[in-house]
């Protein structure tokens, strides 16, 4: 049986701080200042991702109101059902 021969390589097991990357002493591998820093970037994150996520309203382009029926008519259309006649657009 003969033994594998391993690259002598010299690796010692110290941990890096995951935020700013220099090596760190902590017993969580994080610097103290560094991991208040990650938490605050996580909460900012979280936020971001909450005001992302609402639900904004839907605004359809190719629809426009009738100002009188308050209906919801094609923006192509320039009469509604009720009647109305909406205003030319310039240049269209
Ligand atoms: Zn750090
Ligand atoms: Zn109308």
């Amino acid at each position: 049986m003969g033994s594998i021969s391993k690259p002598h390589q010299v690796v010692r097991t110290q941990p890096l701080c995951p935020v700013c990357g220099e090596p760190s002493y902590s017993r969580d591998g994080i610097h103290p200042q560094c991991n208040v820093t990650r938490n605050d970037r996580v909460r900012t994150k979280a936020h971001k991702a909450k005001v992302a996520a609402k639900p904004k309203s839907v605004s359809t382009p190719w629809l426009k109101r009738c100002p009188k029926c308050s209906r919801q008519v094609a923006a192509r259309r320039h009469t509604c059902d009720c009647g109305h006649q909406f205003p030319h657009s310039a240049g269209g």
